[in-house]
């Protein structure tokens, strides 16, 4: 077990960096097709076959010119040669005093030093008159070859999780597909007695089980592939049995509920008859206790119970533990300062994230309020926000006008 300054207690930090220090990521590669590839994490380093432009195009409509070889008294009035459309090479060589016209993504001919635009020209009759000399700077309206990539570049590095711009990117450099890790092998596994499926009638002392239905879809967001059992009842041979038929096909199990130290928590006693396990009591709130393991190569993450305890907890220390896992390059967090409207109640000890709703002020400060009641078993506090208010463990109250740091939901909450 890992230090800490709270006896008992493990800051959240702390505890992200030892369970990711315990991580072997996937190795298992693919091929995957371009146009399925975005979501997916890159396995090798993507390196540019090509320039991309490939050759110095033009960015306007206008003319391809060469206005001479004096720059202090160019040549103003130009003999059109020819028109070359996006798509076509002009066959021939510009020399001083002659011009073509040209449209946007049309290759400039070869002796052309600029691009004057259309809305800068007038057709005479003796020629192309351009109407404003000081527009006549070389290399003007000019998109050179390579300047977006150049050939053998790393476009994208391995660890990366393709985005929709990305996956452009690679077609722009002619790449029809990518070698990708293979999708992650999630078991989600939701325990207790009082848990009834939605659509079932509820008997009284019963609740609606509504962990998996938060949970699923941020694994299936990552392209797991997910084996769900939902409503395991509390007993020590149930869960036992679904553990081990988890751990014979999935990377990773998580499980919701039965971790704390209540008469009906046998999920702990399930993983260590099993395998191996630390149960934690993470200096965070809401979601107190965490349960790591481990079951033969299969790796073991306990989550709380209490619906919003789960959620976060899988955001906050699950989500960096299982993107390490599929192969993906942690980006950095990003969390930014804004003043608080209203009064937050916290005592210090643990780190809070709270939920809010963040907007940008008309004088451009950042601005946050709570969603109000901030239980772990509120769930409407994250459906109604917009991100978290982190507020550090060491802190206590905080009052309207202080600054706090708020990390926006990101695409796997929104
Ligand atoms: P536990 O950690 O099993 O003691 O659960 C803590 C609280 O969360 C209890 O009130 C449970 O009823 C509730 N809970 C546990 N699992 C779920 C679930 N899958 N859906 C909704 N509530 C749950
Ligand atoms: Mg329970």
């Amino acid at each position: 077990m890992i230090g800490c300054d709270q006896p008992g207690l493990t800051p959240v930090e702390d505890a992200i960096r030892y369970l990711l220090s315990q991580v072997v990521p996937l190795t298992e590669t693919q091929v995957c097709e371009l146009g399925q590839a975005c979501g997916r994490v890159l396995a090798s380093d993507v390196v540019s076959p090509m320039n991309v432009p490939p050759a110095d195009n033009s960015a306007m409509d206008g003319y391809a010119v060469h206005p001479g070889n004096d720059p202090e008294r160019p040549i103003g009035l130009f003999r059109q040669r020819g028109t070359v459309l996006a798509g076509e090479v002009f066959e021939g060589v510009l020399s001083a005093g002659e011009c073509v016209r040209i449209m946007t993504g049309a290759v400039v001919p070869d002796g052309a030093r600029l691009v004057v635009m259309q809305e800068n020209t007038d057709v005479v009759d003796a020629g192309v008159k351009v109407t404003d000399l000081a527009a006549l700077k070389p290399g003007d309206n000019i998109r050179r070859a390579g300047e977006d990539i150049q050939k053998g570049a790393v476009v994208l590095p391995a660890g990366r999780r393709l985005t929709p711009a990305d996956c452009g990117l690679l077609a722009s450099i002619g790449v029809p597909d990518v070698e990708v890790v293979r999708p992650l092998r999630v078991s989600l596994l939701t325990t207790g007695d009082e848990l009834i499926a939605p659509g079932e009638a509820l008997a009284p002392g019963k609740i609606y089980e509504s962990n998996s239905f938060s949970l699923r879809p941020i694994f299936e967001r990552l392209g797991a592939e997910v084996q769900l059992l939902t409503a395991v009842s509390d007993s020590l041979p149930a869960i036992t049995d679904a553990l081990k038929n988890a751990a014979d096909h999935a990377d990773i199990i998580l499980t919701s509920g039965g971790v704390s130290v209540g008469e009906a928590d046998f999920t702990r006693e399930a993983v260590e008859s099993l395998g191996q396990l630390d149960l934690w009591k993470l200096a965070m709130k809401p979601g107190k206790p965490l349960a790591f393991g481990r079951i033969g190569e299969t790796l073991f993450i306990g989550l709380p119970g209490n619906p919003v305890s789960a959620l976060v907890t899988l955001h906050q220390v699950g989500l960096p533990v299982i993107r390490t896992l599929s192969g993906e390059t942690l980006p950095p967090r990003i969390r930014i300062p804004a003043i608080v409207v209203d009064t937050l109640r916290k005592r210090p000890g643990r780190a809070d994230y709270q939920r809010g709703i963040a907007e940008l002020h008309a004088d451009g400060q950042w601005q946050v309020r709570s969603t109000g009641q901030q239980g772990s078993g509120i769930l409407s506090s994250v459906s109604r926000a917009n991100c978290f208010i982190v507020l550090e463990q060491d802190r206590g109250r905080v009052n309207p006008g202080e600054t706090v740091l708020v990390e926006m939901f990101d695409q796997w909450l929104l």
